[in-house]
């Protein structure tokens, strides 16, 4: 779906499906582009691939080197990484992966930077004066 659809989607339905205020905060990083470099990307400068057999994502990370073989989750189908300068593209080899090669792999590197990034923006005393969760019993 384009960005600009979402945001019509976002703007119609605020304060309804969409929490007022961070969809409104959300639509203005839309507005000011800030979406178009993650929208359509499995990472920074990684453009998201396509299953050339049956159409969802295929993941590809900063990791993979031309010629890795890569997996479709949804079909299994295999197909290889294409990289040439700083084009990214992958290509089917006919064949399906293993059952190891299905196997979800957990990105380390993108959980380590995702919790750095976040622990920036998290203030300890904030957290232990404010809880923003309480049992329910
Ligand atoms: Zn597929």
């Amino acid at each position: 779906m384009p960005i600009e659809n979402a945001l019509t989607i976002i703007q119609a339905n605020l304060g309804k499906q969409f929490h007022l205020e961070w969809g409104a905060r959300f639509i203005r990083l839309g507005e000011e582009g800030y979406l178009n470099r993650i929208a359509g990307h499995s990472e920074p400068g990684i453009p998201l691939q396509q299953c050339p057999i049956c159409g969802p994502t295929i993941v590809i990370s900063k990791h993979h080197q031309h010629g890795d073989h890569v997996y479709c989750r949804a079909c299994g189908g295999e197909a290889l990484v294409k990289r040439e300068g700083s084009h990214l593209a992958i290509e089917t080899t006919g064949r399906h992966g293993t059952a190891s090669d299905l196997e979800p792999e957990v990105d380390n590197d993108l959980l380590d930077h995702l919790a750095q990034e976040g622990s920036k923006h998290i203030s300890i005393s904030a957290t232990r004066s404010k809880p923003f969760w309480h049992w329910p019993f």
